[in-house]
């Protein structure tokens, strides 16, 4: 992931007017109530009166980014890997529709899914910037996995299809370090992005919110890793910014951060019962209007002819 996350030089917005990095609205409603301390910083969400979703501020600077991708991150990162069976099947099933050729997974984490896609006749490429896992992810794989995104462009000429799994939402500047991968395509390349959508709309989203109103001084102590909080319609909004013909926008909701099963630990905490039976609750509320309400997006976009 930090190969994508060192931002830009000179992103600082010179006139000084709040813009939503997402949907480029230029409205930001307040700050959201608590926040996340890191090193005795405080980093709190500004929240886009456009979209709805919310963006970390202070972002954190790139010598923050540094301590924060550390060598500890790859152990603490397990959770967000993409080994989720359902959303590899949705990934090998779109990637069934092309020819086989040249599939390149930025932030390939342990190298599930690398393995799964050369299973189905495709050259797998990794990214993973921490060396030791990008050597784990090779052994496991079986595939060619980079930990500078120099190597990478240099060795792979030409790339079918760019997987980013839980990778937007840690980026500082995402339009700029986006537009940046997207010139690593070429037309007819596709793609393919997957994350959360931490502000929702769901049920779930809105009663977290609300618990977080009546304790607004609560802090939590950690790096902030996902500087954007987005919405359902800001996160397409930014995919629309991107310029390519979007292929698939699909909504879902997912477990994460509430408990995925009801088990014995779940059972000793009231707290993480009360969050289990939230979730399912609004589960069952959101695939009544599976378009608008969830919490994880699935998105496919192919790069236009010029
Ligand atoms: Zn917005």
């Amino acid at each position: 992931v930090k190969a994508a996350i060192e931002p830009p030089k000179a992103a600082s917005n010179p006139t000084g007017s709040w813009r939503c990095p997402l949907c480029a609205h230029d409205g930001a409603a307040g700050l959201l109530p608590g926040g996340l301390v890191f090193e005795k910083e405080r980093f709190a969400y500004r929240e886009c009166s456009g979209c709805g979703s919310a963006a970390c501020e202070p972002m954190p600077t790139e010598a923050t980014l540094q301590r924060m991708y550390g060598p500890s991150y790859a152990c603490d990162s397990g959770a967000f890997e993409t080994e989720d069976e359902a959303a590899m099947v949705q990934i090998l099933g779109w990637l069934g529709r092309r020819a086989p050729g040249v599939f390149v997974d930025f932030g390939c984490g342990s190298g599930a899914l690398l393995s799964r896609v050369r299973a189905a006749s495709w050259t797998s490429v990794g990214l993973e910037f921490d060396a030791d896992v990008a050597a784990r992810a090779a052994v496991r794989s079986g595939c060619r996995v980079f930990a500078q995104p120099s190597e990478l462009r240099s060795s792979v000429p030409s790339i079918d299809v760019l997987h980013l799994g839980d990778v937007i939402e840690h980026l500082t500047a995402p339009l700029v370090q986006l537009q940046e991968l997207i010139g690593w395509l070429r037309p007819g390349s596709w793609l393919l992005a997957q994350g959360p959508l931490e502000a929702g709309p769901c049920l779930f989203a809105s009663v977290m919110r609300l618990a977080a109103s009546a304790r607004p001084r609560r802090m939590a102590h950690m790096p902030p890793y996902h500087v954007l909080r987005a919405t359902v319609s800001g996160q397409k909004a930014f995919f629309d910014r991107l310029g390519l013909d979007t292929l698939a926008y699909t909504i879902s909701e997912v477990a994460w951060p509430a408990p995925e099963r009801f088990s014995i630990s779940v059972l000793s905490d009231p707290r993480r019962v009360a969050l289990f039976s939230l979730r399912k609750l609004s589960q069952m509320l959101s695939r009544v209007r599976p378009t608008r309400f969830g919490n994880r997006y699935f998105y496919v976009g192919c790069v236009r002819s010029p």
